[in-house]
């Protein structure tokens, strides 16, 4: 069975909070609104607890989880060395959609860290998460909310979908804001290292941090088995059912011409298709046109559940035209690379 409660994420109801509180307390799983994705919660101390987040989402054990945590000194807790670095990138971007990998301590279970000497923690901004944390009284270790593979869920329905029965409660706090994962930046190397692309810039970090690489993996979409820093960068992920291709190119008019082709040519093999337009509407006929937004911002929120979307209107295949790797556009790209069986 699994109880699914409504909650106001501007002004939380803290009674509602303490019950799906206690249920993580118990050893339980709970679905969370982060300002991210939604995320499927355990205590992160409990190693059972987190043994069935693996479990419910079928994800493969060697892919590290998140701790989510809602004070400032749980961090030292967790982590047994704490670079200077980290103080400043607290300071400007906590509560928020940046995740720092260090070296963990013994407290955290390895299942957690998939047996890896690092531990990755963030602290949410979103009220609902913020409160359930603080209520539960222990880190939460927390991936994404979504079965293995597929889109992250960005509202309390995608989550329904794939976790409904498997779980003990959702909480449905609207869509959530931001729509991509957090940025997890690794601050064991030197320079820092981004390891997946997420909420906060790369721009960002780099104008407080000065250099910040990025790992090789964040432009592939293929599995780099060997450079993994994370296991969990090699699987195919957030993967609609339908095909997702992915045309990148010189500029936008190239792209366009390309997307045109392509849908052109999918269309005369008797393919129902679909079309993604980020920022810009492309005037080409499709079976399905899903428009993004207009900034890069908009295209994150919306990028998942069109996804989704498509997937629920039958399409074979789904066509999308890249965008420029600046701010939040290199989080899109990435996922769109991932997610993509093609790129053209
Ligand atoms: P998700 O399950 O969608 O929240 O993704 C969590 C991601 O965080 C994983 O794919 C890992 O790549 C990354 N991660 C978690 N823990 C670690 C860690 N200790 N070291 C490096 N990356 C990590
Ligand atoms: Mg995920």
């Amino acid at each position: 069975m699994t109880i699914i409660i409504r909650v106001d994420p501007k002004k939380p109801s803290r009674e509602r909070i303490r019950d799906a509180a206690k249920i993580i307390r118990e050893g339980g799983l709970v679905a969370f609104p982060t300002e991210t994705v939604y995320g499927l919660g355990a205590d992160a101390l409990n190693e059972s607890a987190v043994r069935k987040i693996f479990e419910v989402k079928q994800r493969p054990m060697d892919d590290p989880i998140i701790v989510h945590i809602s004070r400032d000194n749980t961090l030292q807790l967790l982590a047994a060395e704490v670079p200077e670095v980290t103080f400043k990138l607290v300071k400007k971007f906590w509560p928020g959609p940046l995740t720092l990998v260090l070296k963990k301590s013994k407290i955290v279970p390895a299942v957690v860290t998939a047996g890896l000497d690092t531990v990755a923690v963030r602290m949410p901004s979103n009220k609902i998460a913020h409160m359930l944390i603080e209520e539960a009284d222990v880190p939460i270790a927390a991936p994404s909310a979504n079965l293995f593979g597929k889109p992250s869920p960005t509202t309390a329905e995608h989550v329904r979908q794939d976790l409904y029965g498997k779980i003990d409660m959702i909480i449905d706090g609207g869509q959530t804001e931001i729509g991509v994962e957090s940025t997890v930046l690794d601050l064991t190397v030197s320079p820092p290292m981004i390891l997946r692309p997420g909420g906060v810039t790369h721009e960002e970090l780099e104008s407080i941090l000065g250099e910040v690489k990025l790992h090789p993996s964040v432009r592939r979409r293929k599995k780099v088995l060997e450079v993994v820093k994370s296991p969990g960068m090699k699987y195919r992920h957030y993967s609609p059912k339908a095909d997702v291709i992915l045309v990148e190119g010189k500029s936008g008019e190239d792209i366009e011409r390309k997307v045109a082709k392509l849908v052109d040519e999918y269309r005369r093999e008797g393919k129902r298709v679909g079309l993604l337009n980020l920022v810009k509407e492309m005037k080409i006929e499709a079976d399905v046109c899903i428009f993004l937004g207009n900034s890069p911002e908009e295209v994150a929120r919306n990028l998942f559940s069109s996804l989704r979307e498509m997937d629920e209107k039958k399409v074979d295949l789904i066509v999308v035209g890249g965008i420029e790797e600046k701010g939040l556009g290199l989080a899109i790209m990435n996922r769109l690379r991932k997610a993509s069986v093609r790129i053209v």
